[in-house]
């Protein structure tokens, strides 16, 4: 079959990856210069399967108040005269209900799962280069009872079978010793050693080179797709500034810009931009982390990326306005100078803004659309790079007409 998948993005090739895998003739159509370019650019470069639950939580309702009226607060809400905005809101609201909430979390668990071991097989056979670590992971609290409130929640988890210890704050720094500074800012951390990093951007470079290389994989950049021809309940073509591109099947893994195509066309994602920035340090110092840290009283991330480190975080729930962009990647400089004032020259990292391609309830929008030939790959807000194996597997599993390892029910557009 000729399938057609719309975006370059580490879901856009992830998806033509399995796809190509199946045997399918596989064209990939992207609007920008090369690969991984937006959402997928310079990310936090977790890998993180084992912190995949929803931002929408009961626990994140009494920090509404703060997300309005501080501005050096790490969630902002920005209004805006954007009924898009406040609908998503709304149903971001809905999604704290704590049965959602739970159920979400144990479905994205399921599809964090499948995605590790997509993603270990992937990495087995392409031997992709992408400062690829098994590095682990390492939560640290500041306040003690959130602290023994993440502690109470490993129970369950370590009674499953996953791998997790809970430390206090000298044995976060005896784990991680560039912590030591900010030793008497940390009650204690939660460490999963299976956890993972790598450069998202790396990866979907590298992957793009061995789609083309290996598996006859058309690539077509600077190719944006201004609409979908579908006349009678099918799409027949994707229509682009170089001609229409016509196929069997097409697969949207646009992030962000999946919802004006899909509007166009009668279907509604709900999709929001949630903004979030990232430091990179080129060159840093041996007193930088080697483990990655997530400080989640600031909810920044810090991975390190071959020789270097990558600081991320915040998030802002205001559109695609760059109004905050210098004041909040200051701030992303002094969170990360509390914590690892020895790291490397803030002031001269590279500097980045992007646009978590977010849903309402933090799953994204897998498989069917009313469209017969017409699938979803697309809003996977903060989780894109650790969940992109598993949604790109399901997806094609669909495609091909058999049972995806996860029940595509779950991230339907009417779940
Ligand atoms: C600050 C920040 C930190 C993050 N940290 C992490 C992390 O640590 N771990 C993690 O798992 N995730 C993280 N994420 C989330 C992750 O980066 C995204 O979920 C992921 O990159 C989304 O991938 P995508 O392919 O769906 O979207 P994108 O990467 O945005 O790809 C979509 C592609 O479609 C193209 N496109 C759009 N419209 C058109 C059109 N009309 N025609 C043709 N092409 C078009 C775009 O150019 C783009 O290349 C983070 C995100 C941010 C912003």
């Amino acid at each position: 079959m000729q399938v057609c998948v719309l975006g370059a993005g580490v879901v856009g090739l992830t998806t033509a990856y399995y796809l190509a895998r199946d045997g399918h003739d596989v064209t990939v159509l992207e609007g920008r210069g090369g690969a991984a370019l937006e959402a997928s650019f310079a990310n936090g470069g977790q890998l993180s399967y084992s912190y995949v639950a929803p931002l929408a939580d009961p626990a994140v309702l009494p920090h509404l108040p703060a997300w309005l009226l501080q501005r050096d607060s790490a969630l902002r809400f920005v209004p805006r005269l954007d009924v898009q905005q406040w609908r998503w809101c709304v149903s971001f609201l809905l999604a704290c209900r704590t049965h959602r909430a739970r159920r979400t979390a144990v479905e994205l668990l399921a599809l964090g799962a499948l995605s590790r071991d997509a993603l270990h097989a992937l990495v087995h056979d392409e031997a992709l280069d992408f400062d690829y670590v098994r590095n682990g992971k390492l939560v640290v609290y500041r306040n003690p009872v959130e602290f023994e409130r993440a502690r109470r929640r490993m129970e369950p988890l370590v009674a499953a079978g996953v791998e997790q210890h809970a430390l206090d704050a000298a044995a976060c720094v005896a784990l991680e010793p560039a912590l030591a500074d900010a030793q008497p800012l940390l009650a204690g951390g939660i460490h999963t050693p299976s956890e993972e990093a790598g450069d998202c951007h790396r990866f979907g470079v590298a992957l793009a080179d061995v789609l083309q290389r290996r598996y006859r994989v058309t690539i077509r950049y600077a190719t944006p797709v201004s609409e979908l021809v579908a006349p009678n309940g099918s799409v027949i073509a994707a229509r682009t500034p170089r001609g229409d591109v016509r196929a069997d099947a097409f697969v949207v893994a646009l992030g962000n810009g999946s919802v004006p195509l899909l509007g166009a066309l009668g279907v509604r994602l709900p999709i929001y931009p949630l903004t979030g920035y990232s430091l990179t340090i080129t060159a840093p110092p041996p007193r930088a982390p080697r483990v990655s840290v997530t400080d989640l009283h600031r909810k920044v991330v810090y991975a390190p990326l071959g020789g270097r480190l990558r600081v991320a975080g915040m998030v802002e729930i205001a559109g695609m306005d760059p109004g905050q962009r210098v004041a909040r990647l200051a701030l992303l400089a002094r969170h990360a100078q509390e914590m690892f004032p020895a790291a490397g020259d803030y002031l001269a990292a590279r500097t980045w803004c992007g646009h978590r391609p977010a849903t309402p309830d933090s799953k994204p929008l897998l498989g069917a659309t009313p469209y017969r030939n017409l699938w979803l790959n697309t809003g996977h807000g903060a989780l894109g790079f650790t969940l992109a194996c598993g949604s790109a597997r399901a997806v094609a599993e669909a495609i091909a007409g058999r049972t995806p390892p996860v029940d595509l029910a779950a991230y339907s557009l009417r779940r």
